[in-house]
Order: structure tokens, then C-alpha cells, then sequence
């Protein structure tokens, strides 16, 4: 399976360029890649098609500096788009986007066509979503007009527990739902699937 996942990244990455030239990709271990870019721009394009999927997983990324050691390298984040539903119509904007992107975690982009009239009924945003925590699913947000309530839409992501809201497992697989079960106090999912879109 390592090597299929190992041959999908090299093809995907190689195509986005159409050819091998301009970066490097070595094998670190199980399922473990150091991608090297010669070119700023090209790893920029990289990071900006985040999440990439590969056999339903998401790549888990992160950037390192030249003096981190191996063991020393964490991945605590996937970055991705969100959309924010269920705003009052007048309140569909980047501005307010961007503030209530920061509850889902941290902002890195706004989708600038937010305040076009052909979308008008979401906004979009691009964030950092901490893998260690559960995703939020929306709730009441405080606005000049009292609280609020909204939902959140991810975009291309997957492998999420819809009992617990954690990424990289299945909600048949989850530890939470088993002791609940064993505890008998299982509850209904949490989550429901339309949390999770395919794309805008
Ligand atoms: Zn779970």
C-alpha cells in the first residue's frame, strides 16, 4: 500500500507541473514523505490544492526548517476550505468571514468572491483545522445582532468520525462510540454527513 500511496503523491505532484523537474520526493518511512521544491511558486501550488486525498486519507503536511530533526516534526494541522451557512443575508461578507472563520481555527484566506451576488449565501474560508480536536460543527455566534446560529460545510475532506468529529478514522472504528457502547450510553452521531461537501 506505502508503495502505491508513494507512486500517487510522485504523479500527482509531478503532474502539476507536467514532469519531475523542480522537485524532490523521498521515501522517510512508513507513509512518511520529505517533498523538496526547488521553487517557491511550485510548493505554494502544492499547499494551496491542500487537502490531498490519497486511497480516502488526507495528507497530513507541514513545513519544516533545515535544522529540525526528523523526530522533531509534528503534524498538528490540515488546511482547508470551509463554507459558513446560515449567515443573516446582510451579514455575507469577507469581513464577517473572517471573524467567524477564527472559531473554526486559523484563518489563511477568505474567498475574495464572497460578496458576489451569485454566491450571496455563504462565505468561504480557508483554515488551518487543528487534527487534534474535534471539527466544529457550527452554534451560535455572538453579532452585533445578538447570537447567531451557523453551520459549517468542509470541503474534500474525509476519513471524519461523524460520532466523535475526529479526522482519520471511520465512525464504526471509534474508540469513543465502543466505550459509550460498553458503557451503554451511546448516543446518535454527533455529526451529520452533509458537514462534509465534495467542493463549492
Ligand atoms: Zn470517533
Amino acid at each position: 500500500m506505502e508503495r502505491v500511496i508513494t507512486q500517487t503523491l510522485k504523479d500527482t505532484i509531478h503532474g502539476l507541473w507536467g514532469g519531475s523537474e523542480g522537485v524532490q520526493i523521498l521515501d522517510m518511512g512508513v507513509n512518511l514523505f520529505h517533498v523538496i521544491f526547488l521553487d517557491d511558486l511550485h510548493m505554494a501550488r502544492f499547499l494551496q490544492g491542500e487537502p490531498w486525498l490519497f486511497d480516502g486519507h488526507a495528507l497530513l503536511i507541514t513545513c519544516w526548517e533545515a535544522e529540525m530533526r526528523l523526530e522533531e516534526i509534528e503534524f498538528n494541522t490540515l488546511r482547508c476550505w470551509v463554507q459558513i451557512w446560515n449567515l443573516p443575508l446582510g451579514y455575507v461578507d469577507m469581513e464577517i468571514g473572517r471573524a467567524v472563520g477564527t472559531h473554526i481555527g486559523q484563518v489563511l484566506e477568505v474567498d475574495s468572491r464572497s460578496n458576489e451576488q451569485e454566491r450571496g449565501r455563504y462565505v468561504r474560508v480557508r483554515v488551518n483545522l487543528n487534527i487534534h480536536k474535534p471539527l466544529k460543527r457550527g452554534g451560535l455566534v455572538p453579532m452585533r445582532i445578538g447570537k447567531v446560529q451557523i453551520v459549517y460545510h468542509y470541503e474534500k475532506i474525509c476519513d471524519v468520525c461523524l460520532y466523535c468529529g475526529m479526522l482519520g478514522h471511520e465512525h464504526y472504528a471509534c474508540k469513543d462510540r465502543v466505550m459509550d457502547e460498553a458503557n451503554k450510553v451511546r448516543q446518535k452521531n454527533k455529526y451529520d454527513s452533509w458537514i462534509l461537501v465534495h467542493g463549492e
